[in-house]
């Protein structure tokens, strides 16, 4: 199996350009979606929790319906070439992570980009349980004011600095590494 054209050219008109990253992020999609039986999320009901933010995040916007602004796209800064899908319908749960090396290393990149679109799913992931449970739904958060610059921000981003509410942006930073 391989990715549809489809899909691929979607991801290529959302993305701006064809490249192996975004081929990764294609192939990823393809896998979780057969795996936890998902179709694209009108909603929250699918969950990821990206662990990098390169060119395959846009592939997982496009094709699953995981997206920023719906807040079931999450941020792991751990610069792993890694995705966990979640489905709260279901309650399963995946964890792809792109194998290296992989036998396209060393090609140029039209090649690599062909080989990921592809090689079966197994040469490229590995294919784990997530180590946690899915992200909670997104919150709404009541509006709190900075008695310092007056912008509002959302309350959980509010801080208490010599007796005023601020924003994170007045905030000054007592950060001790805990
Ligand atoms: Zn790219
Ligand atoms: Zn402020």
């Amino acid at each position: 199996m391989s990715a549809s054209s489809n899909d691929w050219e979607r991801c290529v008109e959302f993305h701006g350009h064809a490249c192996p990253g975004l081929a990764i992020g294609v192939r990823a999609c393809e896998a979780a979606m057969a795996h936890l039986g998902l179709t694209f999320a009108k909603d929250e009901e699918v969950v990821c929790v990206t662990e990098n933010d390169a060119c395959g995040v846009d592939a997982v916007q496009v094709l699953t319906g995981c997206s920023m602004g719906k807040g079931n796209l999450i941020h792991k800064g751990l610069g792993k070439m890694a995705f966990s899908f979640f489905c709260r319908t279901n309650k399963k749960g995946v964890r792809l992570v792109f194998k290296k090396p992989f036998a396209g290393e060393g090609m140029d990149r039209a090649a690599m980009q062909r080989h990921i679109l592809t090689a079966p799913i197994e040469e490229l992931f590995e294919i784990k349980e997530p180590s946690y449970a899915p992200p909670e739904r997104a919150r709404l958060f009541a509006g709190i004011v900075c008695e310092q610059c007056g912008e509002s921000c959302a309350e959980h981003a509010a801080r208490l600095q010599g007796g005023k509410k601020v924003c994170l942006d007045c905030f000054a930073d007592y950060g001790r590494g805990w």
